[in-house]
């Protein structure tokens, strides 16, 4: 199918209707995703957004339950959110880091009502990623620019318009309050074109990584690697697949709420015991986490690696401290193939 670029302000405008549409919209010199109130708010001149839209299934800070305590016993509310939503414009990398975190929050221990619910009730439609960044590294975690895993609709950029691949059945749905067209078979030419055009120049090396992190707990490698590091948590709030969260009672005498807020293992508090005892006692121990977590632990336990490439941790630490520098140490210098 095919829907022009002029007329996806009605399209987000008709699933308003039925939807809460996000959509990416500038913000000072940043993208955001945000909920639109109108299809022109949206833009559709953006790269990767300053944070991952992973917080409209999993909110930054998130009322679990109210609860109030009388005579009779404790009485909760549940806070469960089934409003029906669109995600408009997401990229390939941060539709796959939900499928990373669906192993999280649905599992063989575990089913999160709050998340699950949301993702149910989710339409992601995708617009594949014609210009990578420079600090895009998809291709080297099983992604690409124009990767569907996750993705109930993908469009492709032929320069007026999208070519529109219908993925899912939650797609086709959705489509139908578009002004779409078939696409032709110029059309469909120009999309393949463009995907072939798409290209992804940085490269990392993971390549027996995860044997290496098997081995290398004690490393005197993590001591350099973390040397800048200053815990500030940048890299882990706007990573798409990071999912640590705390969970706190707000009361006033018997009444009150449960919340939920992300968390980062980047902070000394996270692992600290209530003896005063902190087995990741220094920032050292705290990077090495972060790192084993995403490649080698989550592959540990859910056979995939919990990075998708979206150089985000790349962009906004403030000490530059480089995800695929830090990979090709550990694998040592012949490895190195940052562009
Ligand atoms: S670790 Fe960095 S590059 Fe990988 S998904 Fe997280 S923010 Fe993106
Ligand atoms: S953004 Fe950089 S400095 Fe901040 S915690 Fe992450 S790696 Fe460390």
């Amino acid at each position: 199918m095919i829907i022009t670029k002029q007329d996806i302000p009605n399209f987000l405008d008709s699933l308003k209707n039925n939807y809460q549409v996000f959509a990416p919209v500038k913000q000072d010199n940043y993208t955001m995703f945000k909920a639109i109130t109108s299809g022109s708010d949206a833009t559709l001149d953006y790269s990767n957004s300053k944070i991952p839209p992973k917080g409209i299934l999993f909110p930054q800070t998130e009322e679990l339950f109210s609860y109030k305590v009388d005579k009779q016993g404790a009485h909760l509310e549940e806070k469960i959110d089934s409003g029906q939503k669109v995600i408009f414009g997401i990229r390939p990398c941060d539709a796959k880091s939900i499928a990373l975190l669906d192993n999280v929050f649905n599992n063989d221990k575990y089913e999160d009502p709050y998340y699950l619910t949301r993702r149910e009730n989710t339409v992601l439609v995708g617009i594949g990623c014609s210009q990578p960044q420079n600090t895009c590294f998809c291709t080297s975690v099983e992604g690409g620019p124009f990767d569907t895993t996750n993705l109930d609709l993908l469009l492709v950029d032929i320069g007026d318009k999208y070519v529109v691949e219908v993925l899912t059945d939650k797609g086709k749905k959705v489509l139908t309050s578009a002004a779409a067209s078939d696409a032709s078979e110029a059309d469909k030419q120009a999309a393949a074109k463009t995907k072939e055009g798409a290209a992804v120049v940085s490269n990392v090396n993971i390549d027996g990584l995860k044997q290496k992190l098997d081995s290398n707990f004690y490393d005197e490698i993590w001591d350099s690697i973390s040397e800048k590091c200053i815990g500030c948590a940048a890299c882990t709030y706007s990573c798409p697949t990071c999912h640590c969260f705390d969970i706190v009672d707000e009361a006033k005498d018997c009444d009150g709420c449960r919340v939920r807020n992300w968390d980062s293992c980047m902070f000394p508090q996270f692992t600290i015991h209530g003896s005063g005892h902190n087995p990741r006692p220094s920032g050292k121990e705290r990077f090495r986490n972060r790192v084993m977590h995403k490649f080698k632990y989550f592959i540990d336990v859910n056979n995939a690696t919990a990075c998708v490439g979206c150089g985000r941790c790349i962009q906004n630490c403030p000490v530059n401290l480089d995800i695929r520098e830090v990979l090709a140490d550990i694998q040592g210098s012949e490895a190195r193939s940052v562009s």
